[in-house]
């Protein structure tokens, strides 16, 4: 049983650390797991780092704080299985004992295996007999996703991690400030820093990072209504994007954005309805921006939604929609990943989902790993993690080559014919967008049309041609998030790094 190395470790009339509960005995079926860890004050203070699987809780022992900067790797040392049970546990160990010393809870919370989104799902379990787990955390102090890495085996001794922070919406660096702009060409409105010629700055010198009001951000107008035929308001869009925050920020981080704003809601064909790239100088300074020369050469202030305060604060200024880059700022030349927008034009939704499944017989023919959403408006969304890290030109060139698969074996279905006129009622198979400065509509968005449609991920066996897009909407996606274990496209992020 996984329990008696930590049974034989102990004598449980001596300390107060919960005995070995059979797994039977144990809490069934939870929504999510839980982590925990417990900073323990041993013969050396070290944190115990705690995910629940199968019963137990797989341990490691990490001499120094977790951290949230990626760059901080933490030794992790796998030790014994624990009970269930000793989640909740804090107190003292008498000295004597088996880690004397104090134990209190430093964090805690759920977590989600990334592992069991992958094309091969894997358990807990699995991943560390494979020496290789990804996760993310929903605790207090540690969010967003992490990897359990196990290092080259030694000798008889214990297995020696690596405990590592993934970079998305949740990853901060840790140490200068200044540094941290350098390194990911961040800069805030009023430092500008060096440019080089080209107008793109060489190195920010941020003297400080802003950072978000304590409080959050004040609403403002929540009684507007912004969809008017479903009678929803700005108020429910600011709530919609609060919720969906956790499930957004990581496809939205680090990419420079462009916001689709309505100032005055779907109200009419003369309401205001705008695409802003540049970021007004009175938005505040916590709002962080990345300087890029536009086409015609002038800089252009791009918004950086790396967090939630930021998100609300675009959206109370009637942002709806936002799109981002096919690059994060660290690597701006090259896409992370590839979109086939099918458009129907003048066919039918079930023509979609046609040409939908055959471009993923032939990419998985290919070994591609492809996910597929809704627009949110009348078109499917088929997305490609980009790891072969070439530039625009070449993974443009591969996305259409993949199109003309697709026309080729749906001569009737299909086309990347670039004239409306001419496609008649064949779904247009659109690659062209992948480039340097485009932009495409990341999943979880509000789509400005009525009914507040969702740009939603769904798995492809749910895919048939009686699928309804407007069904998932702002008033519906919460219950059939609530029905998911996992985000259907997080494997999308989890390759893009
Ligand atoms: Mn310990």
């Amino acid at each position: 049983m996984a329990l008696k190395e930590y049974q034989a470790k102990r004598d449980f009339r001596e300390t107060p650390e919960p005995p070995p509960a059979p797994a039977s005995q144990a809490q069934g079926a939870r929504h999510r797991p839980i982590f925990v860890v417990q900073e323990h004050h041993a013969s050396r203070l070290h944190y115990d780092f705690r995910l629940e699987a199968e019963g137990v809780l797989k341990s490691w022992a990490v001499p120094k704080e977790p951290s949230l900067d990626p760059a901080q790797k933490r030794l992790a040392v796998r030790v014994e299985d624990h009970p269930l049970a000793y989640a909740t546990f804090q107190g003292t160990i008498p000295a004597g004992q088996y880690g004397a010393g104090t134990v209190s809870i430093w964090d805690q919370g759920t977590y989600d295996n990334v592992l069991a989104d992958k094309p091969v799902p894997q358990t807990v379990t699995e991943g560390i007999q494979a020496g290789h787990l990804e996760f993310a955390l929903h605790g207090q102090k540690l969010q967003g996703r992490f990897a359990l890495i196990r290092m080259r085996r030694t000798g008889p001794d214990k297995e020696h991690w690596l405990l590592i922070k993934m970079q998305d919406a949740w990853a901060r660096p840790a140490g200068h400030a200044a540094a941290n702009a350098r390194q990911h060409g961040r800069v805030h409105s009023g430092q500008p820093g060096s440019r080089t010629a080209a107008g793109v700055p060489a190195a920010a010198r941020a003297r400080h990072t802003a950072r978000p009001p304590e409080a959050g951000v004040t609403y403002t107008h929540t009684d507007k209504l912004i969809y008017p035929e479903a009678g929803i308001t700005k108020g429910d869009v600011l709530d919609f994007y609060r919720r969906m925050a956790t499930r957004l920020l990581p496809y939205l981080c680090d990419r420079p954005a462009t916001l689709e704003r309505l100032p005055e809601g779907l109200g009419g064909s003369d309401t205001p309805h705008f695409w802003q790239k540049h970021t007004p100088a009175s938005y505040p300074d916590w709002i962080e921006r990345i300087a890029l020369p536009s086409e015609h050469g002038e800089e252009v202030q791009y918004v950086l939604v790396n967090n939630v305060e930021t998100l609300l604060y675009l959206v109370n200024q009637d942002t709806l929609t936002f799109h981002v880059g096919f690059s994060r700022v660290t690597d701006l030349d090259r896409p992370d990943f590839v979109l086939f927008d099918l458009d129907p034009g003048q066919a039918g939704f079930a023509d979609v989902v046609t040409v939908a499944k055959e471009l993923h017989q032939i990419l998985q023919a290919e070994s591609y790993t492809a996910f597929v959403k809704t627009s949110g408006k009348t078109g499917l969304h088929v997305l490609v993690p980009w790891e072969r890290k070439t530039d625009y030109n070449e993974a443009r060139a591969w996305a259409l080559s993949m199109a003309q698969q697709v026309v080729e074996a749906l001569p009737q279905h299909a086309t990347t014919e670039r004239s409306k006129a001419k496609r008649g009622k064949r779904v247009y198979v659109d690659v062209i967008q992948n480039a340097k400065g485009h932009h495409a509509v990341p999943p979880y968005v509000l789509r400005a049309v009525p009914g507040a449609p969702v740009s939603t991920p769904l798995r492809w066996q749910e895919l048939t041609p009686d699928l309804d897009p407007t069904a998932y909407n702002l008033k519906t996606i919460f219950r059939r998030l609530a029905r998911q274990r996992h985000d259907p496209m997080a494997g999308l992020l989890r390759a893009s790094l």
